[in-house]
Parts: C-alpha cells; structure tokens; sequence
C-alpha cells in the first residue's frame, strides 16, 4: 500500500501544529507581543486561553504542559505536590486538569525559581492550601521589587500569601506520598534561585528552566542568571541523568540524557563561536548577521526567544 507518503504528511501536519500549540503555551510568543505591551503583560493576559495538556510519566508523577513553565504532580494520600504554579490566569484549566488526575487536595508546593511564569499561580494554590517551599532567594526576590532587563519590566513584591513560607538553602529532602524526592540548589545558572526536583523511585528530574528542550532559553543575568552558570547546571544535569531518567524541563517537552546532551553542545558551541567573534571585535549586531546558530534556528527560534535574543544573552556573558 501506498501509506508512506500520507503518513509523511500527516506527521508532518502532527509536527506543526503540535510546535504552534507549544509555542502558544509558552509563556507570550513574541509575535503576540505588541509594541506597547511587553512579553509579561502579554503571558499574563493569554494564560486563560491556553490549552493544557496532561502526561502521565512514571511511578504516579504527571506533568502538566501550556499553563506557562511546566507543572509536575504527585498525587497521593499526603495531598497533591506541584512542582511549579505557572500563570494565575491558567487556574481554572489547571484546576480540571489537576482533577482529572485524582481527587486529592493541592497540599504542596515547590518552586523551581522564582520567575512569574512558574510562581503567578502560588497566591491561589495556597488559597486552596498548599505550603509552598523554595530555595531561599525564590523567596527573596518575590519579597522584593525585581527588575528583570531582559523582559523590560519590573516586578512589584508578590503578596505575602504567595511567598514560600518554607525555603532552603543547599539541599532538602521531602518525603511525600510514599516516595523520597531531593532538591538541589544550582549555582547562579538561569537565574541565582534554580533548584533541580528529584523524583528518587521513579528517576523522574524536574530541572527547571535549565534546560529549554527545542527552545532557545532565556538567561536572566538581573538576578544572578548567566550563560556560562547555565552550561555548568547543564553540564551537571548530563552528569546526573541515567539512560532510563526522564527529564522534566522548565519549557518544551519531556526529554531524556540524548536531549540534554545536545542541548549542553548547543549552549557551548554557541558560546564559543559568539565569544570568538566578540573578541575580534564584533558587534553585536555583526554576531547575530554572522548567524552563529544557524544549524539550530529553524527549530529551536521559533519559540519564546528569537536567535538574536539567545546570541544576546551570551553576548552579555562573554
Ligand atoms: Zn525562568
């Protein structure tokens, strides 16, 4: 039968509009960033009108994909712990989405890091009786005005009720729902409050917004973040995966060791060429002509950030 083609086709249908529903659950597309709103007003108005999407991984772990960062879930008989709380405006999606997974209450809480689009959801996931726990400057900078350059925007304190009552410093163990999970604080690498989330049973590694899987990251150098502290965590990420690990990204889709070590060779081949072309004396705009990650762009800059912005972000760091 003559079934390649058509299955070729739609495959390829299957791709698209599987990337095209990805990059709307992204936090703002930057074609939907208009001149006079910037990309977090923009993620903040669209969260309600994203599609969220639930994946059973393994050992009774479920992520939950398009309400912003990626959400992983643990129900059970101490409560559901999320991992992440994505946009506040994607709570009632998330709220039949976590009940299509049991009936268990929302008790727990851990943020991989304080940005919006992993902690918009804290105030009303501890409204419906979640702790939340963090690493110790998640707290800080949700206490505090935060400047972020990178997004253009300044973000006041969060209320008092969406801040981790609970935090960390280096490492903590959490044992819940019958199993043992281990958080780790990162070295400053996407930004100075990333932890990894470490499913002990299952080999489940939820590492935050360290890794974009088949999306350009951003690097948030206003608190801590850097391009050469991204290639560390990633470097440790790969060091820590098994060949049967699932990993949990911030952003993209749920990946394994061959995915992490392809996107550690991208952050460093990339920081090699731009820091090259830098120390000739290049511009900024002359790297981004050059085009430096053109192997790369058709499918990792269509996303949340563009490949100028990613070549700008290790500009900075060069
Ligand atoms: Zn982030």
């Amino acid at each position: 039968m003559n079934s390649k083609p058509d299955r070729g086709i739609s495959r390829r249908r299957f791709l698209a509009s599987a990337s095209m529903a990805t990059s709307i659950a992204l936090l703002a597309p930057r074609h939907l960033v208009t001149q006079n709103e910037g990309l977090v007003q923009t993620a903040r108005k669209t969260a309600g009108a994203a599609t969220i999407t639930v994946q059973k991984l393994r050992g009774n772990v479920s992520v939950l994909m398009g309400a912003g960062g990626n959400i992983a879930v643990l129900p059970g008989r101490d409560g559901k712990l999320l991992i992440d709380a994505g946009l506040a405006g994607a709570r009632p999606k998330i709220t039949s989405a976590l009940a299509s997974i049991s009936s268990d209450p929302i008790k727990h809480l851990i943020n991989t890091h304080w940005h919006f689009d992993h902690t918009d959801g804290n105030e009303w996931l501890h409204s419906e009786g979640a702790v939340i726990l963090a690493h110790v400057n998640t707290r800080k900078h949700l206490s505090a005005t935060t400047r972020v350059e990178g997004w253009n925007f300044t973000f006041s304190p969060w209320p008092p009720r969406a801040i981790p009552s609970e935090v960390f410093d280096d490492e903590q163990t959490v044992k819940l729902n019958g199993t043992t999970i281990v958080l780790k604080h990162y070295a400053p690498a996407h930004t100075d409050s990333d932890i990894s989330v470490y499913f002990t049973d299952a080999d489940i590694f939820h590492v935050g917004d360290t890794f974009w899987n088949g999306y350009y990251p951003f690097i948030d150098y206003s608190t801590g973040g850097s391009i050469d502290g991204m290639i560390r965590a990633t470097e440790e990420n790969v060091a820590k995966a098994s060949d049967t690990m699932i990993v949990i990204t911030g952003h993209g889709a749920v990946g394994d060791k061959s995915q992490l070590i392809f996107y550690r060779d991208l952050l460093v081949n990339t920081r090699e060429k731009v820091a090259a072309l830098k120390k000739q004396g290049k511009s900024l705009d002359e790297i981004v002509a050059a085009k430096p990650t053109a192997a790369t762009d058709a499918k990792w800059g269509n996303g949340f950030r563009s490949p100028k912005d990613f070549i700008g972000d290790i500009y900075q760091g060069v």
